[in-house]
């Protein structure tokens, strides 16, 4: 399996530690809003790697934090916490909101078709999300070694790490800090006694601006919480042991992120966090990154009440290679509509098995096409629909191996994650185009026209192959 490793700029041949399973950690969400459809391509390329790394042959393990504490509305330590901000919008309590919106995202994750993390349980919870506030023992032991290796010093309002102490820091970003420094903002700074402008919060002190943040823990240096860098270092030293295998994220988190977290565990455990860094980019409406602040983000519920399905979105994500942007239009979503539409019509096919002398075992081999050789090439899904659109193509017109059949909407539904069994045409539709078959099949040429001129009417084509019929969306 090839992967692009963001820590190198290369695609490399991927190894893992083990012989026999994939050490995986993905940031997840922070949860003061609901995910936005750029936020869940994020967890579809996740997704599409992990079930990749698993149909090659590996047990992994995976883990998602879950950020209920510490995130700044800046990256560089800077403004509120998301959650109280949060909070204070909607006039509820921050654990509130947080336990609104992780529901609101696990439910999103459900109708993406997304696997749970599989590899950390929180048993309070009933679910595998490791929640930042469930890791505070383990953030401050992080910053205790921090400060007694030399890595971190205290100010009155905080504990920063120092970077300049880390040689390393920031080479994810393949600039040096002093390259770095020169395009740093002023107004980033904002404690005097802060050393260096790229030095960040591991731990923020409950006084001043924090001194009524409803989330606050005692610790060795006073009532605080963490800084939000800090808590994936800890969940994965907890959880899956340093160095894993692959740590994704979205490309956002190439520039402070990833180089803070990775700053940590060098510093306090002396070794690398991760061996494999791999970034998705963005999603843009109109040119522009989707995201909450700008107010050009869709959620999932936006694309639901247009009719449209989640399974089509996922289509949509895997049109293009993880590492391209994808400009977003609901065009673009409505053709992936049909798209999934046609296939959708084509899986039926399987229900009418009996109506149809299919080739048989002697006169066909069960070629089948490569999805998993694409995927394996640095997640090529853009090469596997070419080649799942083909075999389609060949089901849509000849004869039909149920065999070669079953297994290609399997592997779809395995290795892409999309369910294409199923219906979404109604009821009345569904019980016309049967008819249409029962009329076709008695000879009764007539009715079987007049359904189809039905059909059309109401938004339904049919096509006809050998004595199979094919519905798709007009
Ligand atoms: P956040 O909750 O803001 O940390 O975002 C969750 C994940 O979504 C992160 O991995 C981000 O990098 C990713 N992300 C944020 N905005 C976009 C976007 N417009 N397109 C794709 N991924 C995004
Ligand atoms: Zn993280």
């Amino acid at each position: 399996m090839k992967l692009y490793n963001t820590l190198n700029r290369k695609i490399e041949t991927f190894k893992p530690i083990k012989d026999d399973e994939v050490t995986l950690y993905t940031c997840g969400p922070t949860v003061y809003d609901y995910y936005h459809i750029g936020n869940i391509r994020n967890a579809v390329f996740n997704d599409t790697l992990r079930r990749t790394i698993n149909a090659s042959g590996y047990n992994v393990k995976h883990v998602m934090n879950i950020t209920d504490v510490g995130h700044l509305v800046s990256d560089a330590d800077q403004g509120d916490d998301k959650l109280e901000k949060g909070a204070l919008r909607e006039g509820k309590s921050v654990w509130e909101i947080a336990k609104h919106y992780t529901e609101a995202f696990k439910s999103d994750m459900l109708a993406m078709n997304v696997l749970p993390p599989n590899a950390y349980v929180d048993k309070n919870n009933n679910d595998n999300y490791a929640r930042a506030t469930n890791f505070i023992v383990e953030q401050i032991e992080m910053v205790k070694l921090l400060i007694d290796k030399g890595f971190a010093y205290k100010t009155e309002h905080a504990i920063y790490f120092d970077v300049a102490k880390l040689p390393s820091y920031g080479i994810l970003t393949g600039q040096k800090l002093s390259e770095k420094e020169t395009g740093a903002r002023s107004d980033v700074v904002t404690d005097p006694e802060k050393r260096n402008s790229h030095d960040f919060a591991v731990w923020f002190m409950a006084i001043g601006h924090f001194e009524n943040h409803t989330m606050q823990w005692d610790s060795p240096w006073g009532s605080g919480f963490p800084g939000w860098h800090l808590e994936c270092s800890a969940i994965i030293h907890a959880t899956l042991g340093d160095p894993i295998d692959i740590h994704t994220g979205g490309i956002d988190h190439i520039g402070t992120h990833h180089p803070n977290e990775m700053a940590q565990t060098e510093a306090a455990y002396g070794h690398i966090l991760a061996n494999y860094w791999v970034h998705n980019e963005f999603i843009l409406v109109d040119g522009a990154k989707m995201s909450k602040s700008k107010g050009n983000s869709y959620t999932l519920e936006n694309v639901k009440s247009r009719g449209l399905e989640p399974m089509a979105l996922r289509l949509i994500y895997l049109q293009a290679h993880y590492r391209t942007e994808l400009n977003f239009s609901w065009d673009n979503l409505e053709s992936a509509q049909n798209r999934l539409s046609r296939w959708r019509s084509i899986a039926d096919l399987l229900f009418q098995k009996d109506k149809v002398t299919s080739i048989t075992d002697k006169e066909h081999s069960h070629g089948g096409v490569d999805i998993l050789g694409a995927l394996q090439n640095d997640l090529d899904t853009p090469k596997a629909l070419e080649l799942i659109e083909h075999e389609f193509g060949n089901f849509e017109n000849k004869p039909i191996c149920f065999i070669c059949l079953d297994n290609l909407i399997k592997s779809i539904d395995e290795l892409l994650g999309i369910k294409i069994q199923g219906n979404d045409i109604d009821a009345k539709t569904k019980s016309l185009i049967h008819e249409r078959h029962l009329a076709r099949e008695n000879k009764n040429w007539e009715l079987s026209d007049k359904l189809r001129d039905d059909l059309h009417t109401s938004g339904i084509g049919i096509k006809d192959n050998g004595n199979l019929q094919i519905w798709f969306r007009l």
